[in-house]
């Protein structure tokens, strides 16, 4: 049932190419720059000159702690520690809406945008609903470790993890956390960039394009002012793992290449854009948050060649590791499973994947199941996904979220289009 309905959900992504950007077509390198809207590039730059550089801010501290070491005595800060071994849930989402009025227009991405994405509200609402349910966020890249075994093989374990005494765990994971060019004019925000006190705010256009910069607009800044006001709901400092594609940069900024009609006026803004995200990534990792490989072109791996796969992934080392790091964490594009399949094989491409860093490969699915590969040090899993599709779902659906969020509180149905649900209404 569970491999079932994973494999659905696959075929509904793969349907509607709409909340992850148009994949690239088969073998073309991405898809073709698409104009960006007039404002959209490096909308900074008209801007009138600062009259005089503010002195940097200084930051305020943040500390991130390892949630499989044990407090000493079992007590931090006067609340307990203790062990957990049962699941970790994971959420995953898309960017969030930030004007539902330019979203939800009518146009030929309204309805991709209804099934895969949430607003910002809504967003909002589910994070204070599993804060109230007590559940605490972990890294994901916290709740395995690798281990040498008897045969002196290495394989991912699970950790245990002390949690404050009557908490469960979560991860949340976002995907396409790029700020793609078709988000622009679509009720999305622009970018991330750093704000006069030193915190991490969105840039953007409201629907009569005016500038706007916000804490509230954005999954990232949200769950940041959210942790802010609720420290206990991230005991260890995590947020969340970012996942990026390549293909139209990462968080705002175009620090692309693009084979076609390429100019050293393009390189110098590729240049210029890199230098521009560097403090973000750098404010990102310092605050709690994490990132993972989403491919660079947002390619299915369940289907493209082992040859396509291998030179997409490079280009992401070349143009997206390059600026966030390493990581462990692959997020499969579409949902789709390495090599068609990674549950009851570990195939070419899963293998070339596990030996250029990746140990934790995350599908998506109606529960948050995992498994620690037997044959080789990796561990696969699954995410429940917040979204249109869920919200607007059967009551079985909303049974599989139910210990996380009522599906009838959270949807805004004032703001989506009227496409109506399958639950059945309360009372
Ligand atoms: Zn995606």
């Amino acid at each position: 049932m569970h491999r079932f309905t994973a494999l659905f959900l696959v075929c509904l992504m793969l349907l509607s190419l709409t909340a992850c950007g148009s994949a690239p077509a088969p073998g073309s390198d991405g898809p073709s720059q698409p104009e960006a809207p007039a404002q959209a590039e490096t909308p900074e730059t008209d801007a009138p000159a600062e009259p005089e550089p503010e002195p940097e801010p200084e930051p305020e501290p943040y500390t991130i702690l390892d949630p499989t070491v044990q407090p000493k005595g079992g007590v931090r800060n006067g609340v307990t520690y203790v062990p957990y071994d049962g699941v970790v849930e994971h959420l995953f989402f898309h960017p969030v809406v930030a004007y539902p009025e330019l979203a939800f227009d009518g146009d030929y991405k309204s309805d991709g945008i209804d099934d895969w994405m949430v607003t910002a509200g809504e967003y909002l609402k589910i994070l204070q609903s599993v804060y109230e349910k007590g559940y605490v966020l972990v890294d994901i890249a916290d709740c395995w470790s690798e281990q040498t075994n008897e045969a002196g093989e290495t394989r991912m374990v699970k950790n245990t993890l002390y949690l404050p005494e009557g908490k469960k765990p979560l991860i949340l994971s976002y995907d396409d956390v790029n700020y793609y060019e078709y988000m622009l004019t679509n009720g999305f925000t622009y970018k991330l960039i750093i704000g006069n006190d030193g915190k991490l705010w969105s840039w953007g256009l409201d629907p009569q394009g005016k500038e706007v910069i916000s804490r509230d607009l954005d999954a990232v800044t949200i769950l940041d002012k959210f942790v802010e006001e609720h420290p206990d709901f991230s005991p260890f400092g995590a947020k969340g793992c970012l996942s990026l594609t390549g293909y139209e940069g990462i968080l705002g900024y175009r620090t692309q290449t693009d084979r076609e009609n390429w100019t050293p006026e393009r390189e110098a803004n590729r240049q210029k854009e890199i230098e521009a995200v560097k403090p973000i990534v750098a404010e990102l990792k310092r605050t709690g948050w994490t990132f993972g490989s989403h491919t660079w072109g947002h390619i299915s791996l369940n289907t493209r060649t082992y040859e396509t796969v291998t030179a997409d992934m490079q280009k992401w080392f070349d143009e997206v590791g390059s600026l966030v790091g390493e990581t462990p964490v692959l997020f499969y594009p579409f949902g789709g499973r390495l090599d068609g399949d990674d549950v009851k094989q570990s195939g070419p491409a899963f293998q070339w994947m596990q030996q250029h860093g990746f140990r934790i490969f995350c599908s998506v699915g109606i529960n948050s199941w995992s498994k620690c590969k037997s044959d080789i040090s990796a561990v696969i899993c699954d995410r429940l996904h917040p979204d249109g599709t869920t919200l607007r779902g059967s009551d079985k659906v909303l049974s599989w979220y139910s210990q996380f969020y009522d599906a009838r509180d959270i949807i805004d149905l004032d703001v989506r289009p009227d496409r109506g649900v399958k639950w059945t209404p309360k009372d």
